[in-house]
């Protein structure tokens, strides 16, 4: 119970808990991670993943998204490997799944058939560090029987307070007025670890400890910012995927990443204004914010 107190962290706690980069080392070193994401229509989730994944640090990424989209983000991040379908094809998503060494599900993926037949897919086939965010969770509050496929150590979930109400089914103000004890019983129930997106995000994972975020601001509160998180937490746990010296560790990823990712949103607007900032103003801070630490 000590250890469900919160906790601040300093500069050089993060610096610690961030991969190292390696002098003899390769991009195999720093993982590769399988981002599945965007729809018909929808290209921009996927785009902000895959920059904040490599900004990151992340030595490979694979974009796992609707046909449609495959010139689009090949233009847009050239050092992105695409697999797209048409219509969903278990085939196709096993042998992604089996290449990954860490996966980030659901930023911009819609709310289609095959989108949900994705999701159930995944959570019924890997069991590897699995980062679910947006439209995942919401598939997964919507359709019966998967919340119940949600279980996992592995498992690290990106929820805003309104996906965090269709999660547990109470209300966006009840979850305000108690946001620790929502986070702590949702975990122990479903073992995962949560990241409770708001202006202030909390997260927690069992038996570590509630980390109550110290960065960002409100130019964060627009299109595409929960995004660049979602990139930026998986792509820190691929960077270290190869260096995790015990179960806990991604955690620290997972912690640095959402510092991270406020620092970026701190910086962007001192270049942008609040008002001014766009998603795609924080990619290029998250690699300085990163150097800044390291
Ligand atoms: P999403 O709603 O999924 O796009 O995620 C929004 C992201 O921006 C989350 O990381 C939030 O914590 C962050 N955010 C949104 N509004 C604010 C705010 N007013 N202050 C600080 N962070 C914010
Ligand atoms: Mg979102």
């Amino acid at each position: 119970a000590d250890k469900e107190v919160a906790a601040a962290h300093t500069q050089k706690e993060y610096a610690e808990m961030l991969p190292r980069r390696l002098r003899d080392s390769h991009k195999g070193t720093y993982g590769k991670l399988l981002i599945i994401a965007g729809s018909k229509g929808m290209a921009g989730a996927a785009f902000l993943n895959g920059m904040s994944a490599y900004r990151s640090g992340t030595g490979l990424v694979q974009i796992y998204t609707h046909e449609d989209n495959r010139v689009i983000l090949q233009s847009l991040l050239y050092e992105g490997i695409m697999k797209t379908y048409q219509t969903y094809q278990e085939e196709s998503l096993e042998e992604a799944l089996a290449w990954a060494d860490v996966i980030l599900m659901g930023s911009g993926l819609g709310l289609s058939q095959d989108s949900r037949q994705i999701v159930s897919y995944v959570l019924t086939h890997t069991n590897k560090p699995l980062v679910i965010d947006g439209d995942a969770l919401r598939i997964i509050s919507e359709e019966a029987g998967l919340m119940a496929t949600l279980p996992g150590r592995n498992r690290i979930l990106t929820p805003h307070l309104r996906e965090m109400e269709r999660l547990t089914g109470k209300s966006v103000n009840a979850i305000k007025s108690e946001r620790k004890s929502v986070i702590i019983n949702f975990c122990k129930k479903y073992e995962c670890t949560v990241v409770l997106k708001d202006s202030v995000t909390i997260s927690y994972r069992l038996g570590e400890r509630l980390v109550v975020n110290t960065s960002g601001n409100a130019g964060l509160a627009k299109a595409g910012s929960g995004d660049v998180l979602a990139g930026t937490i998986s792509g820190l746990i691929s960077a270290g995927s190869k260096q995790v010296k015990d179960a806990s560790s991604f955690y620290e990823q997972v912690l640095a990443g959402v510092y991270i990712h406020g620092k970026a949103g701190e910086e962007a607007s001192e270049k942008w204004g609040m008002s001014g900032v766009m998603a795609r103003d924080l990619l290029p801070e998250i690699g300085r914010c990163i150097k800044e630490l390291e």
